[in-house]
């Protein structure tokens, strides 16, 4: 009998820590609303990003969504639409509903498995006047490698550029270019599934300090200078014990992500022969998963029986990609001509191993034979 594999096991700061800051929590009888760890997180999460970024905390990643595009682009009457990929996780393209827009689905590249700029060129060519924006996502958390072609079309364009990064603080586009840094501002999420996770929690990050300013406001019901509402807002604020929380977890990020980047190269040499391919850039990624395409759905449904019986917990992210979500296939049913071919085929072979701080050598062997075997 061995122990099953979880798909996710978080890794969360030793309790006594914890313990010691929620004293100085209580000491300082400051629970909420931009209190001194909050204050002290935000400073330290752009630092790490190492340019001049600036951050907004939020209570979680799906409301910094929703804060970033309604400030960013203005709350629209969902006349017109936002550029986003059916290849990400839901919560982007509700989050774009909640701004009032309705969603563009866009395809990937076959090659990246990141959004395809051709695929978004086509769709503003269509109708120019009916796009309000972008709300881009690095595929799974890892930066995209040509982000800069996106950010060259957002400006030719005028278009705004929103990057859901949320999976991906730690992430790097290239080697000098950290993955928060781009397009008009990054949104990441700090939920506990997330390799910088404190329970719930997310952030904004953007060179814009004026941007955190609005950003701020927002999410304290759009108070401005003395309790005036300025705007329409809602509460979106990131508590004192999360953001102590996070502290925590920055402070062990970058050995955490080493050793989830070891195992990651382990089983990239043992399954790349065995005809599994693996998402491009993920040696640079924060590393919530591992994530590999099979070389064929057979292939890849072979693979998932073997891990099962195995006992080894996979996913197959994101699948369904999200425009065949019942309710965004019913509300936003795309046409014949907007089919998305890459994005369905990727769905058809993609396979998410688990990749934890530390895996024993025994477990991430067991992960590669069950997937060698099936070549
Ligand atoms: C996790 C995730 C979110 C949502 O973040 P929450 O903090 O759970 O609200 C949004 N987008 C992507 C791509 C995610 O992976």
């Amino acid at each position: 009998m061995t122990d099953r594999i979880p798909f996710i096991r978080p890794s969360f700061p030793d309790p006594s820590d914890v313990s010691r800051a929620y004293e100085q929590i209580v000491e300082a009888n400051w629970f909420t609303n931009f209190g001194p760890c909050e204050r002290r997180l935000g400073l330290a999460m752009g630092e790490m990003l190492g340019e001049d970024v600036h951050v907004a905390t939020f209570a979680n990643g799906t409301l910094a969504l929703v804060g970033a595009l309604s400030v960013v682009l203005g709350r629209g009457d969902h006349s017109q639409y936002v550029l986003v990929p059916a290849f990400t996780f839901a919560a982007g393209p509700q989050a774009l509903l909640w701004a009032g827009y309705r969603p563009a689905f866009v395809d990937i590249d076959r090659e990246s498995w990141q959004p395809d700029v051709a695929s978004a060129r086509a769709i503003v060519e269509a109708d120019p006047d009916g796009c309000a924006g972008i709300l881009l996502a690095n595929t799974l958390g890892t930066g995209n490698p040509t982000v800069d072609a996106w950010e060259e079309f957002a400006t030719e364009r005028g278009l705004p550029l929103v990057i859901d990064s949320a999976a991906g603080f730690g992430s790097a586009y290239t080697s000098t270019r950290a993955v928060g840094v781009a397009g008009t501002c990054e949104v990441f999420s700090m939920h506990a599934t997330k390799p910088f996770g404190v329970g719930e929690g997310g952030a904004v990050v953007t060179h814009d300090p004026a941007l955190v300013e609005r950003l701020e406001q927002f999410q304290n019901f759009g108070f401005g200078p003395g309790r005036d509402s300025t705007m329409l807002g809602i509460n979106a604020k990131l508590s004192e014990l999360s953001a102590a929380i996070g502290l925590l977890q920055l402070e062990r990020l970058s050995s955490r992500l080493d050793g989830r980047r070891a195992t990651l190269a382990a089983y990239v040499r043992a399954m790349g022969p065995a005809g599994m391919t693996v998402l491009p850039n993920s040696h640079r990624a924060a590393l919530g998963c591992g994530s590999f395409r099979a070389g064929s759905a057979d292939h890849r449904a072979a693979v998932m029986r073997s891990l099962s019986a195995a006992d080894v917990e996979a996913r197959n992210y994101y699948n369904p990609p999200v425009h065949r979500h019942r309710y965004f296939a019913e509300q936003h049913a795309l046409s014949a001509q907007d089919a998305l071919p890459e994005t369905e085929a990727l769905c058809d072979e993609v396979v998410s191993l688990p990749i934890h701080d530390d895996m024993a050598a025994d477990d991430v062997e067991r992960v590669i034979e069950a997937v060698v075997s099936c070549r």
